[in-house]
């Protein structure tokens, strides 16, 4: 019994219930561990589908380059599909992630341009514009973006969402996910409110991020958009991949109490993951404390591994420089 490559062991990734976080809450709440994909992240199964639609669609020829933007974890899985199929990888990344991420994806062969975090999105020196600009530049070349490209939700209707919908033998009936490019909210909740329509998803967003804002008025707003230091949730912009029909509620997490969640989950749950795992735990607890039933079930997405934050939130001094220990 073996693989033909390793991108074959992706999905199929357990789900563990938490034991010690949920203490006080009426149902049962249930983590989908993303990181036991190989590149340790939920990510690995959109890059994958991205590269196959592309190859499907003629757009990636035999010998190109993949050109992305990511926050490190999209990277990592595009660099693995294209080892496995024999493609080149540049990817630009905001300055704001983790060195360990930037390592990552060097050690897996890929070319890494950093790029400027507090510039608007057009402005030609962001990771976005960086990227689209390559793109025109490099023969050969296929820009995925993440955001708009739907194949993205596609990967996690067709896997993620059949899997939890399994696993919990069709009880769940209430979903959680950290909102960035959108696709495994939105791809997960299109299986599931089609298998259950009174299933409610909620979505979990940054301070400084537009997203709630935008659920609850229909208004981009602007004066929503300042730095914070959550690392692959919230936006300045509005991707595709975000289908707000599907996601019934945001609720706004604080780099805090993130940080404090995630380093909670890894001492009392054993559960070594990132920093928007304790986004995604500590918002989808908050609804889960007022709203669940004993015979609810609900399922939160916790998105990659604890290794990406070891000089961050996992770091003590870090965590006491920041005012947060
Ligand atoms: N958490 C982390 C660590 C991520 O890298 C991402 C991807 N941006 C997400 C959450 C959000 O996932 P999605 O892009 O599918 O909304």
């Amino acid at each position: 019994m073996y693989l033909n490559n390793i991108t074959e062991a992706i999905g199929n990734t357990p789900l563990v219930k938490l034991q010690k976080v949920t203490e006080g809450i009426r149902g049962t709440v249930l983590a989908k561990v993303e990181y036991f994909n190989p590149g340790n992240s939920v990510k690995d199964r959109m890059a994958v589908k991205m590269i196959d639609d592309a190859e499907k669609a003629g757009i990636l020829k035999p010998g190109g380059t993949i050109i992305e933007g990511t926050s490190g974890n999209t990277g990592m899985g595009l660099a693995l599909a294209a080892i496995a199929k024999g493609y080149k990888c540049i990817f630009t990344m905001s300055d704001k992630q983790g060195q360990e991420k930037r390592d990552i994806l060097k050690a897996v062969g890929a070319e890494i341009i950093i790029c400027p975090t507090n510039v608007a999105p057009d402005d030609p020196r962001s990771y976005y514009s960086v990227a689209r600009k390559l793109n025109a530049e490099i023969p050969n070349s296929f820009y995925p973006n993440q955001y708009d490209n739907l194949s993205n939700t596609a990967a996690h209707y067709e896997t993620t969402g059949p899997e939890i919908w399994q696993q919990t033998e069709g009880k769940i009936t209430h979903f959680a996910a950290g909102v960035g490019t959108g696709g495994t909210i939105s791809g997960i909740s299109k299986y599931l409110k089609e298998q259950r329509p009174e299933l409610v998803t909620v979505g979990l967003d940054t301070y400084g991020s537009v997203f709630k804002k935008y659920k609850e008025t229909g208004i981009f707003d602007e004066n929503e958009i300042y730095p914070y230091k959550t690392e692959g949730i919230g936006e300045d912009i509005l991707p595709k991949n975000v289908d707000f029909d599907l996601i019934d509620l945001f609720i706004k997490v604080a780099d805090k109490d993130a940080a404090v969640m995630t380093r909670r989950l890894a001492r009392e749950e054993g559960l070594f993951v990132g920093w928007s795992c304790g986004s995604a735990v500590y918002g989808a607890l908050e609804y889960a404390r007022e709203h669940l039933t004993e015979d609810d079930t609900m399922v939160v997405v916790l998105p990659d591994h604890g290794t990406r934050y070891l000089a961050k939130i996992y770091n003590d001094d870090w965590m006491r420089e920041q005012g947060w220990l």
